[in-house]
């Protein structure tokens, strides 16, 4: 692969590859955009089969952080880092230690943070040799969990998305098919039915599954492969990516979409028609589960978990601004969360052309 082509093509800044022999760390970071600020994103372990593999993975996610960042206002660029091999074999505090050293090296161009595959106890091992690091633990002075984040930020998208189509964002009567009550599922079972929602659930994990359906009143357990079936208002996928596809829309009874599991539409802008077509207003993954995101983030300024959930209740506003977008302009709401996210990033790099001196301030925290 030719990869300063590769890098052109979606106009990535730097791709660093990190190899330690004696540790078997093979990692590679990569830095999609730093307009707004230092790049953050997650480091994944996976057992890829190819190097080629790997390369093409980092550059999407690192992208994908990019209009994450942007869209839900953070002062941060689109980054990510992937570790390849299999994170049941080749885990250990010297391989994450060797991937917190070489993290430092970027001197807080990139910020990692855990990500599928990786724990907040690695994240632990790599704050041993780098400050760039985020997703520690509440002990140790970080943000913690962020799947009760990613929640909240998620039930006021939905509250959005209801108020956009109807007028009032009241939840009472309202009807919500979760798929997925895992982490984050969960904590959004309990937002929508404390305000009145029912609330359709189903897992393949009965664990999970009879805590949602024991916790919380108002809500109704469904067969797994039923809940793209169930008439609701809203469909909220919370477990996996591409539950909307060619086989899934024409069953959907939903009149929103709007959920926290990454890359819900299987083809982006195929199947964002496709909803848009069927009358479904479809709430932008990335701008929706941003609360993660954001919780995470917060961990740079000293968490405040007040301050942290507050941002994350911004997404109701964001989503606001999407959907006035896509109306605007006539084009599908996924369309228009890009749209807001260059336009952030196209307006706040046109500011920064102008030399304002050294912040050391600023730059202390990584920030400049
Ligand atoms: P989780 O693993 O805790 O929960 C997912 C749940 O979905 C599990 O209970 C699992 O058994 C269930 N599930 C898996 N396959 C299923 C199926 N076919 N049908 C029904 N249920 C199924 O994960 P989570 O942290 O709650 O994240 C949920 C989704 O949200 C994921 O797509 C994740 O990428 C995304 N997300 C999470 C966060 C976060 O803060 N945790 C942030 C942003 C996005």
């Amino acid at each position: 692969m030719a990869i300063f082509e590769e890098l052109a093509k979606k106009d990535h800044e730097q791709v660093i590859y990190c190899f330690d022999k004696e540790t078997g760390l093979k990692a590679i970071v990569g830095i999609h955009n730093t307009t707004l600020g230092p790049a953050l994103g997650g480091c994944r372990m996976w057992n890829y089969e190819k190097e080629e593999d790997a390369l093409i993975d980092v550059l999407r996610l690192s992208r994908g952080m990019t209009y994450k960042s942007a869209a839900a206002g953070l002062n941060l660029g689109g980054g990510k880092a992937v570790i390849i091999g299999d994170p049941k074999k080749i885990k250990s505090e010297a391989l994450f230690r060797a991937y917190g050293r070489f993290i430092q090296g970027l001197g807080g161009r990139y910020i990692t943070a855990e990500d599928v595959g990786t724990t907040v106890r690695d994240m632990e091992w790599v704050r041993h040799e780098t400050d760039f690091v985020t997703g520690i633990s509440r002990a140790l002075g970080g943000s913690g969990d962020p799947s009760p984040v990613t929640a909240l930020g998620t039930y006021e998208g939905i509250k959005a998305s209801i108020k956009w189509q109807t007028g009032s964002e009241s939840l009472e009567g309202k009807s919500v098919a979760v798929q997925g009550v895992g982490a984050v599922g969960y904590h959004l079972v309990q937002h929508l039915t404390r305000d009145g929602a029912k609330a359709f659930v189903c897992d393949i994990d009965q664990e999970n599954l009879k805590r949602a359906a024991n916790d919380f009143r108002g809500v109704e357990v469904v067969d797994p492969d039923k809940i793209y079936d169930v008439p609701c208002d809203v469909f909220a996928p919370c477990a996996l990516g591409a539950v909307i596809n060619d086989k899934t829309i024409p069953r959907l009874k939903c009149s929103i979409v709007a959920g926290s599991a990454n890359n819900v539409l299987e083809v982006e802008d195929k199947h964002a028609t496709a909803l848009e077509a069927k009358g479904i207003l479809y709430a932008p993954d990335y701008v929706i589960n941003a609360g993660g995101l954001i919780n995470v983030a917060n961990e740079l300024e000293g968490y405040n978990r007040e301050r942290a959930v507050q941002a994350a209740a911004g997404i109701y506003q964001i989503l606001w601004q999407v959907y006035t977008i896509a109306k605007d302009e006539k084009i599908t709401t996924g369309k228009a969360a890009n749209t807001l996210a260059e336009r952030r990033l196209a307006s706040i790099g046109r500011i920064k052309q102008r030399f304002v001196g050294v912040n050391m301030q600023k730059r202390a925290r990584g920030i400049i």
